[in-house]
């Protein structure tokens, strides 16, 4: 039996993200610096783009005054994600609400605050509160040790 070829392995990569195509297989994109990796499949990497497209869409709606259906499309791009098995990206990780499922916007509808090296995103539509970064404690055993030094 002779082996199937799938068409879409032979093709240049493209980037998920600003779709610069690959064309020197360095398996990052020379624009936006994202990786392609090469163990997702090709159904991930759609889902991936397709979330990618929602919350953009998602950001857009945001913009206009009746913002009712941003919150829908992170729902969808969250559905997305669980049915495709398909992780979400780090940089949209920070963008929504794991709450409430909105899009948060600094200055509209979200909370940014920075303390040490951790930055606290708090939603202003549920109170949710988020952290990233390095802890405080983490951050000053860091100084600490600096000064010792
Ligand atoms: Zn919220």
């Amino acid at each position: 039996m002779a082996k199937r070829s799938f068409g879409w392995r032979n093709e240049t990569r493209a980037c998920r993200c600003c779709g610069t195509p690959d064309k020197q297989k360095k398996r990052q994109c020379c624009f936006c610096g994202v990786i392609m990796s090469s163990k997702k499949s090709r159904v991930q990497e759609i889902a991936l783009e397709r979330i990618y497209r929602l919350f953009e869409l998602a950001e857009k709606e945001l913009s206009k005054e009746n913002c009712g259906r941003s919150k829908r499309y992170v729902e969808l791009a969250l559905k997305i994600r669980d049915r495709n098995r398909a992780r979400m990206p780090v940089e949209l990780k920070a963008k929504y609400c794991k709450k409430c499922r909105a899009f948060l916007k600094a200055g509209k509808n979200a909370k940014v605050r920075v303390s040490g090296k951790m930055v606290v995103v708090s939603c202003l539509e549920c109170g949710a509160v988020k952290k990233t970064g390095e802890k405080e404690k983490k951050a000053k055993r860091a100084e600490e040790k600096k000064r010792k030094n």
